[in-house]
């Protein structure tokens, strides 16, 4: 198998529909088109298109959206998703995802995460663990523990992906709606809940909207990443890190005085190479600012972003920094290890994912 495919990874940043596969998403457009609801052949011109500008992609999600947004269909991409990552030696993944409302289906937030979560259950090519914090003990997770050591009963050592769940506020949203799912959040935490993600296109939608329901997020002890700097607003930049997340994503357009100020708060930063290069966020990849923070031994940790929307994989991520860097392979494994320190769940998983890595440090060397 690939090295990079072999090599044990930890994905922290993945939104659901960005990381639903072509075939999947091609197939649900050719069933509206069948019912006269979408145009397919317009549709699969735009799901087939490779280089997207960001303003092009959000045109993009709300698409995969109407194609997307109804329980059966929340439910299948979740299983895909999770089977998509697992396949490739993801160890552990934090996928995110906007509890959205959907009338014409019946779906509110909780209903629409209800159907994440049958995804979760549905998988079968791999274990799951989605929740495992001797914590929140509650009659609740009784049958999510049988989920997760469902496989040893039949002795075979089936592969396993512990899958924690971020929601997502988007930035269309107003502060209500916000506050409407960091209490779902709060309600689901003994299944697999652990954070929140602010996402969305950053030109719309203004930090002060969201803040409230963030504090309040965060007082009740949910963690926190959000977009930062995809574009240039230096204020905004600033008011995210005086909020102190417990990580970020991008961080593009960041100027020296924001460097520095993340640099001496320590954030740990979501790193996106291939969606950044492709929405030309960052215009070519030698000059992404993942070098300067590698080299001064900021805590970073490659990722995904979009996997479907984008045309990439984990493990593409981790080829990709080691090829332009010239990062050799011990190094690229201690980067891959580090991220277990950025993960929202629990120091139990965090022991169990460290052993996961020894095992895997005596095969790839
Ligand atoms: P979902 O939350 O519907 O499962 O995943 C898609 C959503 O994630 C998009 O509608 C958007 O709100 C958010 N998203 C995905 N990729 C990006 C990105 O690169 N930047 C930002 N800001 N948001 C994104």
């Amino acid at each position: 198998m690939d090295w990079w495919v072999s090599l044990p990874k930890v994905e922290l940043h993945a939104h659901l529909n960005g990381s639903i596969r072509d075939s999947t998403l091609l197939e649900l457009a050719r069933e509206l088109g069948d019912r006269g609801l979408v145009c397919f052949p317009d549709v699969e011109c735009v799901i087939l298109k490779h280089d997207r500008s960001l303003t092009e992609v959000f045109k993009l999600f709300d698409l995969i959206h109407i194609l997307t947004t109804d329980h059966e269909t929340v439910t299948r991409i979740t299983k895909e998703v999770i089977e998509d990552f697992a396949a490739e030696n993801v160890v552990y993944l934090e996928l995110r995802t906007t509890p959205k409302k959907n009338a014409s289906k019946g779906m509110t937030k909780k209903s629409y995460m209800e159907a994440v979560l049958e995804g979760i259950r549905a998988v079968n090519t791999v274990e799951v663990d989605i929740f495992s914090e001797p914590n929140f003990d509650c009659p609740a997770n009784a049958g999510i523990y049988a989920r997760s050591d469902g496989c040893a009963r039949n002795g075979t050592a089936k592969k396993k992906i512990y899958v924690r769940l971020l929601l997502s506020i988007d930035r269309r949203e107003t502060t209500e709606a916000a506050m409407e799912t960091v209490k779902l959040a709060l309600e689901m935490r003994h299944l697999g809940v652990v954070g929140i993600d602010l996402s969305g296109n950053p030109v719309i939608g203004e930090w002060l909207t969201f803040l409230p329901a963030l504090e309040f997020a965060k007082e009740q002890g949910l963690l926190i990443t959000l977009h930062c700097g995809e574009v240039p607003n230096q204020v905004e930049i600033h008011a995210m890190l005086d909020f102190l997340p417990a990580r970020i994503g991008h961080a593009c357009c960041f100027g020296e005085e924001e460097w520095a100020k993340l640099k001496s708060l320590k954030i740990p930063v979501e790193i996106c190479l291939t969606s950044n290069i492709k929405t030309e966020t960052i215009s070519s990849v030698d000059i992404h600012h993942f070098a300067d923070l590698y080299n001064s031994g900021h805590p970073i940790v490659l990722c995904t972003d979009d996997s479907g929307v984008f045309s990439t994989s984990v493990s593409g991520e981790y080829s990709l920094a080691s090829s332009s860097f010239g990062i050799q392979k011990r190094e690229m494994f201690q980067l891959a290890r580090n991220a277990v320190n950025f993960i929202f769940a629990g120091n139990k998983v965090k022991l169990e994912l460290e052993q996961v890595f020894d095992l895997a440090a005596k095969s790839l060397e």
